[in-house]
């Protein structure tokens, strides 16, 4: 009760609150500002990195690292036209040696991808752009604010006061690292397939590949889902909505490739 009073209490005297998102429209409650968001992601970024280079983590294929590299640097600046604000980020991608099936991409367009969703799903170039499109566009429609957000009320309402008081960045890093385990919302999935499918296709990757994508993806949930289905909860519709996206989406593809 206690707890909730103070959380109720911070709410109304938040910075933030409720915003529409200037990509989607959609309604968000936010307690983090864009600023808070990447100052700790960036934060938590490089522990995460640091920590993958003591296990000798970080991948050192270079070929692998090149090929993300490409698609990534194709879909950034689709990403940079969609959502102007996102020229002044300080994109990044890492390659992790690591068997699961994961990538994503924090706010302010930290990105990691894991060597375990590549060869598992053996993904090919279109298939990796529907990936990282999809994650890059979770960052540019603000899920990972939305989703610290959530991590930040589980932590209580003493850490939030410190953290709305702008007192306690350390303890937003470790916000940033919870919030990377979160689901999304369902709505936020349907929202970054649809902006996903579209990056891709401005950056020249065809949107079929986001339906063989999500076809492979289930076919590996089998007895253990993959550490990304649980962070990314599939809408019911998922595959039949790409699937109906396609036509639309194939003009602009083949206009990006001539
Ligand atoms: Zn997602």
């Amino acid at each position: 009760m206690k707890r909730t009073l103070v959380v109720t209490a911070l709410l109304a005297a938040s910075l933030t609150g409720c915003q529409e998102n200037p990509v989607s429209g959609r309604k968000q409650l936010v307690l983090v500002s864009e600023e808070q968001a990447q100052a700790s992601s960036a934060q938590a970024y490089a522990s995460t990195l640091s920590e993958a280079e003591k296990k000798g983590k970080l991948s050192r294929d270079a070929a692998l690292n090149n090929r993300v590299k490409r698609i990534t640097d194709r879909l950034i600046a689709e990403a940079r036209l969609m959502y102007p604000p996102s020229r002044d980020w300080k994109w990044s991608v890492a390659v992790i040696d690591e068997p699961t099936l994961n990538a994503w991409c924090m706010p302010g367009g930290k990105m990691a991808i894991y060597t375990g969703i590549v060869n598992k799903l053996n993904l090919n170039d279109d298939e990796i752009a529907q990936i990282m499109g999809h994650e890059i566009s979770h960052a540019l429609l603000g899920h990972g604010r939305e989703r610290m957000s959530r991590a930040m009320a589980m932590q209580g309402g003493l850490m939030l006061g410190s953290i709305v008081a702008g007192q306690d960045l350390s303890a937003l890093g470790a916000v940033a690292d919870i919030a990377l385990t979160l689901p999304n919302s369902r709505a936020g999935e349907s929202e970054a397939d649809r902006y996903g499918i579209e990056l891709a296709a401005r950056a020249g990757y065809d949107p079929r590949a986001a339906v063989r994508l999500w076809e492979k993806m289930g076919a590996a949930s089998g007895n253990s889902p993959p550490q990304f289905l649980s962070t990314h909860p599939a809408p019911d519709n998922r595959i039949q909505a790409l699937n109906a996206l396609v036509p639309k989406m194939m003009p602009i593809y083949e206009k990006a490739r001539s």
